[in-house]
């Protein structure tokens, strides 16, 4: 449907004309994610608080256009695009911190901060906020709600939702409201909070955020490790937290990773290893240091082929860069990507690794694993070109394939992307009849007419 000029002058008059558009050229900014799909959009508009996302959504329900909340469009998943067409509702303009507030440890936002900045803002006061997805460069703190993002640090310090102590949001119907606590804790009826953060964007749109924060750690240290086998890096892996141990993060990149990235960057990586595992601990300065040693010697112990220890803030950042740099790294295997973010539990990383290996050995595909290892959380990509209709059907196969494994060892089909819609044909895999039927009347509850979000989650387009 397109939108008709009478609606699109009624949005201009909610936002102001400055804050909308409908131009072509400026649409096709706003009609991809990091999926690589495209969806052009009717009209873009750019609200600045949340009495104009509601008067937007009242009037979507009145003439039946939709709507579609977007951070910075750094979904894997397509979770901000217009597939169904309707207008794409940007947070940027609402990028204001509010209050970091010290005594009692937490923070005050609007949905479009960039998650770096706040970073940045809350580690000059002292304090710290974990949650830490590889784009916090560029995505925003709505979007990490809304996919409930994860991280390398989620390993010790747990993912977006552990942080959210209550929100601003305004229903698909329009009504704004206020969910959660402003306090350390709070259980007074159902946790609304919870049920929102996670919800794709297809409950209600994010306008205000309470977020709890931690004093910043004294010293961060990070370290290589370089392994000959694959299997021997993941069950490292497991004798890590067997021994004790909840590093701050366990990051994994596998060889094709590794070269991919060296030949992009330049960082140094050992492109003869089969895997590496980055390493950080976090806390009192004595205290890291006696942990790094106990890993390196662990890790040597496993069969580490060599342990490198970055005694440099410059060398932990290099690390961190090569690490951030796979996703963009990755195109040189070919022009496209299915990526997939399954999870298992740690201790059968190794049946994991096994199971790829084979995958890769069967079809013949080039096939990239990197990722949270500590929470057994591993990207699997496969670097293709879609046009090539047999390696694109060999591909959906092996991806059948993974997720029934990953089901059968006990795990799930996505730690941090979401649903959006490349994993809506695969959600009843996971999802029992019962549990998806209540999770639909939730979605009708909160959105009669549908306007908010549509073809996520439970249907793709
Ligand atoms: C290089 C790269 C690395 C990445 N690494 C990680 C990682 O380590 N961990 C991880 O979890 N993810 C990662 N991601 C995925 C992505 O960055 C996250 O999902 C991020 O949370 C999306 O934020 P965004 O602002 O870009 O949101 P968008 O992509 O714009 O939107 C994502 C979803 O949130 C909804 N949404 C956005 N704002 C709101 C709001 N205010 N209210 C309600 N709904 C809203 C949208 O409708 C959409 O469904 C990575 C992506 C890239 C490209």
């Amino acid at each position: 449907m397109t939108l008709r000029t009478s609606i699109f002058s009624k949005l201009q008059s909610i936002v102001g004309k400055a804050n909308c558009t409908r131009k072509k050229e400026e649409l096709v900014c706003y009609a991809y994610d990091a999926t690589a799909r495209t969806y052009l959009p009717d009209a873009v508009l750019f609200p600045q608080n949340a009495q104009e996302i509601s008067a937007i959504l009242r009037l979507a329900n009145e003439e039946g256009f939709f709507v579609i909340p977007r951070g910075a469009g750094s979904g894997m998943t397509g979770g901000s695009l217009a597939v169904k067409g309707g207008v794409i509702l940007v947070t940027a303009r609402m990028n204001r911190i509010f209050k970091i507030d010290k005594d009692n440890l937490i923070a005050h936002v609007e949905p479009g901060v960039v998650t770096g900045q706040f970073h940045k803002a809350v580690e000059k006061e002292g304090l710290f906020y974990p949650p830490d997805p590889s784009s916090s460069d560029f995505s925003t703190l709505g979007g990490n709600l809304a996919e409930c993002a994860g991280g390398p640090r989620a390993v010790k310090y747990g993912v977006t939702r552990d942080y959210v102590l209550g929100l601003e949001a305004v229903l698909p119907t329009g009504e704004i409201i206020r969910t959660g606590v402003q306090t350390a804790k709070g259980v007074v009826g159902y946790d609304l909070t919870r049920l929102l953060v996670g919800s794709e964007g297809t409950l209600g749109i994010i306008t205000r955020i309470t977020l709890r924060l931690l004093p910043l750690p004294d010293t961060v240290r990070a370290m290589m490790a370089i392994f000959n086998k694959i299997e021997t890096a993941a069950e490292t892996v497991s004798e890590i937290f067997r021994s004790g141990i909840i590093p701050r993060t366990i990051e994994f990149m596998d060889n094709a990773s590794i070269r991919c990235v060296e030949n992009y960057l330049k960082a140094g990586l050992p492109v003869e290893a089969e895997a590496l595992l980055l390493i950080e601990e976090d806390g009192r300065a004595s205290e890291v240091d006696f942990l790094i040693q106990r890993i390196e010697k662990l890790c040597l112990s496993q069969g580490a082929k060599q342990v490198a220890i970055a005694k440099t803030k410059a060398a932990r950042e290099n690390l961190w860069k090569a690490r951030k740099a796979i996703s963009p790294a990755l195109f040189q295997y070919g022009p496209d990507k299915i990526n997939e973010d399954i999870v298992v539990p740690r201790s059968r990383i190794p049946d994991m690794v096994r199971k790829i290996n084979a995958l890769r050995d069967e079809t013949g595909l080039t096939m990239v694993s990197f990722g949270h290892a500590g929470d057994g959380n591993i990207h699997f990509n496969i670097m293709l070109d879609k046009k090539n209709e047999a390696d694109l059907k060999k591909a959906q196969g092996a991806i059948e394939d993974l997720f029934n494994y990953t089901l059968e060892l006990g795990g799930t089909i996505s730690g941090e992307h979401g649903v959006g819609i490349t994993k809506a044909p695969y959600m009843a895999k996971e999802i029992g009849y019962v549990e998806m039927n209540l999770m639909k009347k939730i979605k009708t509850i909160f959105d009669p007419n549908g306007v908010l979000n549509p073809g996520k989650i439970f249907t793709s387009p």
